[in-house]
Protein backbone atom coordinates (compact mmCIF):
# COMPACT_ATOMS: atom_id res chain seq x y z
CA UNK A 1 0.00 0.00 0.00
CA UNK A 2 1.33 3.69 -0.71
CA UNK A 3 0.54 6.66 -1.88
CA UNK A 4 -0.07 7.35 -5.50
CA UNK A 5 -1.72 9.45 -7.62
CA UNK A 6 -4.59 8.90 -10.14
CA UNK A 7 -6.85 10.08 -12.50
CA UNK A 8 -10.17 10.69 -11.28
CA UNK A 9 -12.80 12.13 -13.71
CA UNK A 10 -10.11 13.39 -15.65
CA UNK A 11 -8.20 15.39 -12.57
CA UNK A 12 -5.28 14.40 -10.89
CA UNK A 13 -5.59 13.79 -7.22
CA UNK A 14 -3.87 12.21 -4.75
CA UNK A 15 -5.24 8.71 -3.31
CA UNK A 16 -4.47 5.95 -1.08
CA UNK A 17 -4.01 3.06 -3.33
CA UNK A 18 -4.43 -0.21 -1.93
CA UNK A 19 -2.38 -2.61 -4.27
CA UNK A 20 1.19 -3.83 -4.39
CA UNK A 21 4.21 -1.80 -4.84
CA UNK A 22 4.65 -3.38 -8.00
CA UNK A 23 1.20 -2.27 -9.46
CA UNK A 24 1.74 0.92 -7.76
CA UNK A 25 5.71 1.48 -9.97
CA UNK A 26 3.91 0.94 -13.55
CA UNK A 27 0.49 3.04 -13.25
CA UNK A 28 3.59 5.14 -12.04
CA UNK A 29 5.99 4.75 -14.51
CA UNK A 30 3.07 5.75 -16.93
CA UNK A 31 1.99 8.38 -15.35
CA UNK A 32 5.69 9.61 -14.71
CA UNK A 33 5.34 9.74 -18.71
CA UNK A 34 2.08 11.83 -19.17
CA UNK A 35 2.57 14.09 -16.15
CA UNK A 36 6.48 15.86 -16.90
CA UNK A 37 5.15 19.03 -18.49
CA UNK A 38 6.86 22.03 -19.10
CA UNK A 39 4.39 24.98 -17.53
CA UNK A 40 4.87 28.76 -16.71
CA UNK A 41 5.67 29.51 -13.35
CA UNK A 42 4.23 33.07 -12.34
CA UNK A 43 6.36 35.02 -9.68
CA UNK A 44 6.55 38.72 -8.97
CA UNK A 45 7.25 39.98 -13.14
CA UNK A 46 8.99 36.70 -13.94
CA UNK A 47 7.01 34.02 -16.45
CA UNK A 48 9.54 30.78 -15.88
CA UNK A 49 9.45 28.09 -17.77
CA UNK A 50 8.93 25.06 -15.08
CA UNK A 51 9.00 21.53 -15.44
CA UNK A 52 7.76 18.62 -12.91
CA UNK A 53 10.12 15.52 -13.21
CA UNK A 54 8.80 12.77 -11.68
CA UNK A 55 11.30 9.85 -11.48
CA UNK A 56 12.16 6.86 -9.22
CA UNK A 57 15.72 7.77 -8.90
CA UNK A 58 14.94 10.97 -7.01
CA UNK A 59 14.68 9.93 -3.24
CA UNK A 60 13.48 13.97 -2.30
CA UNK A 61 12.05 17.01 -4.41
CA UNK A 62 14.91 19.10 -5.72
CA UNK A 63 14.86 22.10 -7.27
CA UNK A 64 17.96 22.72 -10.90
CA UNK A 65 18.22 24.61 -13.25
CA UNK A 66 18.31 22.51 -16.63
CA UNK A 67 21.46 21.90 -18.43
CA UNK A 68 20.42 24.11 -21.01
CA UNK A 69 19.49 26.88 -18.84
CA UNK A 70 16.24 27.10 -20.59
CA UNK A 71 14.08 25.91 -17.20
CA UNK A 72 13.77 25.60 -14.01
CA UNK A 73 13.41 21.86 -13.21
CA UNK A 74 12.00 19.96 -10.07
CA UNK A 75 12.70 16.41 -9.60
CA UNK A 76 10.59 14.72 -7.30
CA UNK A 77 9.94 10.76 -6.53
CA UNK A 78 7.05 9.98 -8.18
CA UNK A 79 4.97 9.29 -5.43
CA UNK A 80 5.24 12.84 -3.05
CA UNK A 81 1.93 14.05 -3.12
CA UNK A 82 1.06 17.09 -4.86
CA UNK A 83 0.23 19.06 -2.01
CA UNK A 84 4.08 19.01 -0.71
CA UNK A 85 5.34 19.35 -4.44
CA UNK A 86 3.11 22.74 -4.38
CA UNK A 87 3.88 23.46 -0.91
CA UNK A 88 7.89 23.10 -1.94
CA UNK A 89 7.92 24.90 -4.74
CA UNK A 90 6.21 27.85 -2.46
CA UNK A 91 8.44 27.86 0.04
CA UNK A 92 11.20 28.22 -3.14
CA UNK A 93 10.11 30.84 -4.98
CA UNK A 94 13.41 33.43 -3.40
CA UNK A 95 15.75 30.35 -5.21
CA UNK A 96 13.63 30.14 -7.92
CA UNK A 97 13.86 34.17 -8.87
CA UNK A 98 17.23 34.14 -7.67
CA UNK A 99 18.61 31.73 -9.88
CA UNK A 100 16.83 32.64 -13.01
CA UNK A 101 17.16 36.31 -12.87
CA UNK A 102 20.91 35.29 -12.12
CA UNK A 103 20.78 33.30 -15.46
CA UNK A 104 19.51 36.10 -17.27
CA UNK A 105 21.95 38.49 -16.43
CA UNK A 106 24.56 36.02 -17.63
CA UNK A 107 22.79 35.70 -21.17
CA UNK A 108 22.63 39.20 -21.72
CA UNK A 109 26.50 39.59 -20.87
CA UNK A 110 26.97 36.97 -24.36
CA UNK A 111 29.29 38.99 -26.69
CA UNK A 112 27.62 39.53 -30.03
CA UNK A 113 29.11 37.24 -32.50
CA UNK A 114 30.55 39.66 -35.00
CA UNK A 115 31.50 37.03 -37.45
CA UNK A 116 28.61 34.32 -38.64
CA UNK A 117 28.81 30.96 -37.12
CA UNK A 118 30.71 29.56 -40.27
CA UNK A 119 33.27 31.53 -39.61
CA UNK A 120 33.95 30.35 -36.29
CA UNK A 121 34.05 26.77 -37.21
CA UNK A 122 36.26 27.07 -39.58
CA UNK A 123 38.37 28.84 -37.29
CA UNK A 124 38.29 26.26 -34.67
CA UNK A 125 39.45 23.66 -36.65
CA UNK A 126 42.43 25.86 -37.49
CA UNK A 127 43.02 26.57 -33.96
CA UNK A 128 42.11 23.32 -32.44
CA UNK A 129 44.03 21.42 -34.44
CA UNK A 130 47.30 24.06 -34.13
CA UNK A 131 46.88 24.11 -30.33
CA UNK A 132 46.29 19.58 -30.71
CA UNK A 133 49.97 19.70 -32.88
CA UNK A 134 51.34 21.82 -30.06
CA UNK A 135 50.55 19.75 -26.86
CA UNK A 136 51.07 16.87 -28.64
CA UNK A 137 54.79 17.09 -29.13
CA UNK A 138 55.32 17.13 -25.19
CA UNK A 139 52.46 13.67 -25.05
CA UNK A 140 53.62 12.07 -28.39
CA UNK A 141 50.22 10.54 -28.23
CA UNK A 142 48.79 8.43 -31.24
CA UNK A 143 45.29 9.64 -32.15
CA UNK A 144 43.12 8.80 -35.33
CA UNK A 145 40.56 11.14 -36.53
CA UNK A 146 39.66 14.71 -35.27
CA UNK A 147 35.76 15.62 -35.58
CA UNK A 148 34.59 18.88 -34.91
CA UNK A 149 30.80 19.14 -33.66
CA UNK A 150 27.86 21.14 -32.85
CA UNK A 151 26.75 20.93 -29.68
CA UNK A 152 24.89 22.71 -26.40
CA UNK A 153 27.05 21.50 -23.56
CA UNK A 154 29.95 18.70 -24.49
CA UNK A 155 32.75 20.23 -25.17
CA UNK A 156 34.91 17.69 -26.16
CA UNK A 157 35.29 13.49 -25.86
CA UNK A 158 37.74 11.22 -26.92
CA UNK A 159 36.79 7.66 -28.45
CA UNK A 160 37.71 4.06 -27.87
CA UNK A 161 39.23 4.14 -31.30
CA UNK A 162 41.55 7.16 -30.55
CA UNK A 163 38.97 9.71 -32.13
CA UNK A 164 39.25 12.98 -30.56
CA UNK A 165 35.94 15.06 -30.50
CA UNK A 166 35.79 19.10 -30.34
CA UNK A 167 32.84 21.42 -30.24
CA UNK A 168 33.90 24.21 -32.20
CA UNK A 169 31.89 26.55 -29.49
CA UNK A 170 35.53 26.44 -28.01
CA UNK A 171 36.72 29.05 -29.78
CA UNK A 172 34.45 31.60 -28.80
CA UNK A 173 35.39 31.68 -25.23
CA UNK A 174 39.01 32.32 -23.27
CA UNK A 175 41.92 30.51 -25.20
CA UNK A 176 43.02 29.02 -21.73
CA UNK A 177 39.63 26.91 -21.85
CA UNK A 178 40.52 25.86 -25.14
CA UNK A 179 43.82 24.56 -24.41
CA UNK A 180 42.40 23.07 -21.50
CA UNK A 181 39.73 20.95 -23.23
CA UNK A 182 42.70 20.27 -25.83
CA UNK A 183 44.94 18.82 -23.62
CA UNK A 184 42.15 17.06 -21.49
CA UNK A 185 40.91 14.88 -24.49
CA UNK A 186 44.54 14.29 -25.49
CA UNK A 187 45.24 12.79 -21.93
CA UNK A 188 42.44 10.35 -22.32
CA UNK A 189 44.17 8.77 -24.77
CA UNK A 190 46.71 7.57 -22.25
CA UNK A 191 44.21 7.36 -19.21
CA UNK A 192 40.29 6.84 -19.91
CA UNK A 193 38.92 8.13 -16.76
CA UNK A 194 39.52 10.69 -14.62
CA UNK A 195 42.04 9.37 -11.54
CA UNK A 196 44.45 11.19 -10.13
CA UNK A 197 47.19 9.29 -12.42
CA UNK A 198 44.89 10.94 -15.61
CA UNK A 199 44.56 14.55 -13.83
CA UNK A 200 48.49 15.07 -12.95
CA UNK A 201 48.89 13.99 -16.62
CA UNK A 202 46.62 17.18 -17.54
CA UNK A 203 48.28 19.28 -15.01
CA UNK A 204 52.04 19.01 -16.52
CA UNK A 205 50.55 21.19 -19.63
CA UNK A 206 47.81 23.33 -17.93
CA UNK A 207 48.24 23.50 -13.84
CA UNK A 208 45.93 25.90 -13.57
CA UNK A 209 43.16 23.25 -15.31
CA UNK A 210 40.77 23.53 -12.04
CA UNK A 211 40.05 27.47 -12.61
CA UNK A 212 39.24 26.50 -16.34
CA UNK A 213 37.26 23.73 -15.35
CA UNK A 214 35.22 25.91 -13.32
CA UNK A 215 35.20 28.71 -15.97
CA UNK A 216 33.25 25.88 -18.10
CA UNK A 217 31.01 25.05 -15.44
CA UNK A 218 29.98 28.68 -14.49
CA UNK A 219 29.57 30.37 -18.09
CA UNK A 220 29.25 27.82 -20.23
CA UNK A 221 25.97 29.88 -21.24
CA UNK A 222 28.22 32.58 -22.91
CA UNK A 223 29.54 30.02 -25.42
CA UNK A 224 25.82 28.54 -26.51
CA UNK A 225 23.34 30.92 -28.09
ZN1 LIG B 1 37.18 13.68 -19.45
Amino acid sequence: MGWGYCIFQSRLVVCWLACDFAKVDSILAWLTFIINIVSILEINQWQIPFEIRRTKRAKRLSLKIDSHGLKVVLVTPPWMPQLLVDRFIRSHHGWIVDKWSALQKKREERPKLEHSPAYYKARARVVIRERLSHFNQHYQFDFNRVFFRDQKTRWGSCSSQRNLNFNWRLILGPSEVLDYVVVHELCHLKEMNHSPAFWSLVEVQIPDHKKWRRWLRENHLLLTF
